[in-house]
């Protein structure tokens, strides 16, 4: 097998031929960081948060997409690449709501973490900000697109992983936002709640509705679970407060591997101590209805 040699602030590194800069970093423990890049779904290089600089290079370069190539002598934290990811984070941070003290996702951010990283704060100004549109309309996705970073890894996770393309970017520049149908409300549109963007939003954009306000991040023990439905194993995350079951998330999607519903919904089954009552869509609203409704058992259960 075809092995490439390059260095990586100062460390030998090798790495088999086709890996990214990124991935021959994270190799040796170096954790480059990196907000829209989702391995197999959504390798875009497109928050350039992740760049690098490399020998001889012009520019600087997004290691999520750029292939290692021999002898390549590469500088995941020069100044200039510091400076690089603290103005991406100014820019983003001067166009989101300064929320993390209620938000559900402080804690496992990735928006505050790096900010955190790079010392980068809220700024006061008075340039245009996104309205904040919560869209409460699907009972188990809590939606805030002034939150949103347009990273794109839900629009590709949905596409490409769920293969349902509910969601998509609407209109451009300032106005660029992330719709569901041809701007629909989640409730309205053609989402089937799989939750799977959920577990790929790295901010406080996309939320488990049933997890929400019930634990900050760090108040919460996790348990990794496998869903046993088939061979894949798909990973799951039990979350417990005070020893109570307080909900059931799914992990990003493996390497090739997606969470598929059944297994969503059967992992949700067997650890939950408190199913909700499930609730279903009737034309355009969700309520609430029986097991037997939910799960199509109705005529079968009439006939016993
Ligand atoms: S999404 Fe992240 S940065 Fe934004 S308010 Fe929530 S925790 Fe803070
Ligand atoms: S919940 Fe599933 S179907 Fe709905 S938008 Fe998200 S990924 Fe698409
Ligand atoms: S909703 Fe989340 S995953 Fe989707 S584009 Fe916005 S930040 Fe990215």
């Amino acid at each position: 097998m075809d092995m490439i040699n390059l260095t990586i602030d100062g460390i030998p590194v090798k790495v088999k031929k086709g890996a990214t800069v990124m991935e021959a970093a994270k190799s040796i423990g170096i954790d480059i960081p990196a907000l829209c890049y989702l391995k197999g779904v959504n390798e875009v290089g497109a928050c350039r948060i992740c760049v690098v600089e490399v020998e001889k290079a012009r520019s600087l370069q997004a290691s999520c997409v750029l292939p290692a190539a021999e002898g390549m002598v590469v500088y995941t934290e020069s100044p200039a690449v510091v400076e690089a990811r603290k103005e991406i984070l100014r820019l983003i941070l001067d166009n989101h709501p300064n929320d993390c003290l209620t938000c559900d996702k402080a804690g496992e951010c990735k928006l505050q973490e790096y900010a955190y990283r790079y010392d980068v704060k809220f700024r006061d100004h008075n340039g245009a900000r996104r309205v904040a549109t919560i869209d409460t309309s699907n009972p188990y996705i809590l939606r805030d697109n002034s939150k949103c970073i347009l990273c794109g890894r839900c629009v590709s996770t949905c596409s490409q992983v769920q293969e349902r393309s509910v969601l998509s970017f609407g209109e451009r520049g300032f106005e660029t936002h992330i719709i569901a149908d041809n701007d629909k409300i989640l409730g309205e549109s053609s989402c089937v709640s799989c939750g799977r963007c959920i577990s790929v939003c790295p901010v406080g954009a996309l939320i488990d509705n049933r997890i929400a306000g019930k634990a900050r991040a760090w108040e919460a023990e996790k348990e990794e679970v496998r869903c046993t439905q088939c061979d894949h194993g798909c990973h799951f995350e039990l979350l417990r407060k005070n020893g109570n079951v307080i909900g059931v998330r799914a992990k990003e999607p493996g390497e090739g591997r997606p969470l598929c519903l059944k297994g969503r919904l059967s992992v949700d089954l067997t650890y939950n101590d408190n199913p909700a009552v499930p609730l279903m869509k009737k034309e355009e609203s969700y309520v609430e209805v029986s097991w037997a409704e939910a799960l199509g058992l109705e005529k079968i259960m009439e006939k016993l």
